[in-house]
């Protein structure tokens, strides 16, 4: 079985179209190999950041999905990502790990296994170009790497979320930062969301929504994860 992160860095290398039905992700014990299902994610969860976007607040979370294809891990080397599209936006998200089948009443802290720290990537001109046709945002949300993710780790539970903050360097200054507490749908109103319009299962991907500070990334740019001060992941850009 080849391991994720020898499927990314040949990704890497071809950019090519790697045939594979799930992505494996490799823990940070490196013991258990775990599969990868969906990639689901909730636009517009945090009021500022619709607000900046000049986005309406929804009344209901806005889902949307990525392919397994789009996930690649920000384990410190360079990630490519297309080129003559216009802006590349970074979000910067929490990612949470649903590690078994889920039941209607099921609580957060039983179905999610583990947590990220994640950048959904948005190729934000050609998404306003969608938007303006009505046409899905898959072009904009789904290319190749444009769901970026740090190891994955314990989940210690909402409520200890809420007293930690989670932020994005960009060449050493901080862009991004973000806590829980402000996203208008929780956890649990995300999962009980994805549950009963798609189900959700073993080895789903949730990407939580993005705080205010998106903005472009760059050929060369630096970005580096924090849950808190700690560092949890890191990646380089080229464009
Ligand atoms: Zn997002």
């Amino acid at each position: 079985m080849s391991s994720f992160f020898s499927y990314i860095s040949s990704r890497r290398l071809m950019f090519g179209s790697a045939k594979m039905e799930s992505v494996n992700v490799k823990n940070e014990g490196g013991k258990n190999m775990e599969k990868v299902g969906n990639i689901f994610c909730i636009g517009r969860n945090y009021a500022n950041h619709a607000s900046e976007l000049g986005n309406e607040i929804p009344k209901e979370p806005i889902l949307f999905s990525k392919p397994t294809h789009a996930l690649t891990y920000a384990d410190g080397e360079t990630i490519c990502f297309p080129n003559g599209q216009g802006d590349i936006h970074h979000e910067l998200e929490i990612v949470l790990y649903i590690d078994r089948e889920v039941n209607r009443g099921d609580r957060v802290d039983d179905v999610v296994g583990k947590m990220a720290l994640g950048l959904d990537l948005t190729l934000r001109d050609v998404q306003t170009a969608l938007k303006d046709k009505g046409h899905p945002w898959l072009r904009a949300k789904g290319f190749k790497n444009s769901a970026i993710m740090t190891k994955l780790w314990d989940f210690p539970g909402e409520e200890a979320c809420k007293k930690q903050t989670f932020s994005l360097t960009k060449n050493g200054v901080t862009v991004q930062k973000g806590n829980i507490q402000d996203m208008m749908f929780n956890f649990q109103a995300i999962i009980h969301e994805c549950l009963d319009v798609f189900g959700l299962g073993e080895g789903d991907l949730i990407y939580t929504g993005t705080p205010e500070g998106v903005g472009p990334i760059a050929d060369g740019d630096e970005f580096i994860f924090y849950w808190g001060g700690e560092e949890k992941g890191r990646f380089r850009v080229s464009k």
